[in-house]
């Protein structure tokens, strides 16, 4: 949104893009434009979990671009050296990258320690992870349902405890949940999700609640079908069950679309900015879709 040229077509680490899957259509994402608004983010400092790849790795850079120190987190070692270096190179900015289970209480915790050692403190943290497999409820094990929560809700509940006393301090914060289209309504074959995602949502609420006198902002984004290596598996899994082939399948999810097209983890990244920036100073408590309008209800 603000100056520092944060162009998609930059990004070295992409695999698998919006740009070649939506090339059988004829509406496309319009071009980033630096000029639109001030966010008045520069120099805050913003964690982004799960940001080696997909909408966390886009939302970091969205923060750097904004002039944001930066701390990622993922826990293979070489794709987040990877993306934290990508990032560092296009921006004048710092940039910590460290291994971490978002899973794990302590190393949760730790990470949230070396960030406000390194950066003096934390105004702004993005909560995500790796989703739950795509699964109807008879096929899915309890382990696995233990693990969506532990993934989907747990990793959530770590962060806000650990940043929020650091935000009361400044008497500002700004706490963004990635969760899905699925907190609205419910997605075929991904029970895992649809049920445990809903929970996210009423910890945003009463986070929001609780923390508003302490000017912590606490809202929730839930993207819908968006080209990242996430959607290629949920593809690869819907055409196994369908007999329709992968092509088809995201075919089927863009025509679904009022825009006619899948989104880019860039505009959920730059959603997730806004939100956390000074334009959006009374919105708390909310979940905003992210989803070229596919979401049915009012
Ligand atoms: P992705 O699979 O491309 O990236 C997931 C990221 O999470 C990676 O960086 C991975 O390393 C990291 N990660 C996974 N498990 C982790 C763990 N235990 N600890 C630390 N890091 C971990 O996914 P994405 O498409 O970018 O999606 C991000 C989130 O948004 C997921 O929860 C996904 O389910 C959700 N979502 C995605 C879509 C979509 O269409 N892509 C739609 C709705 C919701």
């Amino acid at each position: 949104m603000h100056s520092s040229g944060y162009r998609r077509e930059k990004s070295a680490t992409k695999s698998f893009s919006a740009e070649t899957l939506n090339a059988s259509h004829s509406i496309r994402a319009t071009d980033y434009n630096p000029q639109i608004m001030d966010t008045g983010l520069k120099n805050r400092v913003a964690i982004v979990a799960a940001s080696s790849q997909g909408i966390g790795k886009a939302t970091a850079e969205a923060f750097a671009a904004e002039g944001c120190n930066v701390a990622m987190c993922a826990r293979n070692a070489e794709t987040l050296t990877r993306a934290a270096d990508d990032i560092r190179q296009r921006y004048a900015v710092q940039v910590l990258a460290e291994v971490v289970d978002v899973t794990k209480a302590a190393a949760v915790h730790d990470f949230v320690e070396k960030v406000v050692t390194r950066f003096g403190g934390v105004d702004i943290c993005v909560t995500n992870a790796g989703g739950p497999p795509a699964k109807g409820f008879l096929a899915a094990t309890y382990e696995e349902w233990q693990r969506a929560v532990e993934l989907n809700f747990l990793s959530t509940v770590y962060f806000a405890h650990e940043v929020i006393p650091h935000m009361q301090k400044k008497h500002w914060g700004r706490i963004v949940t990635i969760t899905s289209i699925t907190t609205k309504q419910p997605v075929q074959d991904l029970v895992l999700s649809n049920a445990v995602r809903a929970a996210v949502v009423g910890l945003v609420k009463s986070l929001a609640n609780e923390f508003g006198k302490d000017g912590i902002l606490v809202n929730n984004v839930g993207p819908g079908y968006t080209a990242t290596d996430r959607l290629k598996d949920l593809a690869a899994s819907r055409s196994q069950s369908s007999g329709k082939t992968q092509q088809e399948v995201f075919d089927g999810w863009a025509a679904d679309a009022p825009l006619k097209r899948l989104g880019e983890p860039r505009e959920v990244a730059e959603t997730i900015v806004w939100l956390a920036s000074e334009r959006a100073s009374y919105i708390t408590g909310q979940t905003i879709l992210v989803d070229g309008g596919i979401y049915k209800g009012l």
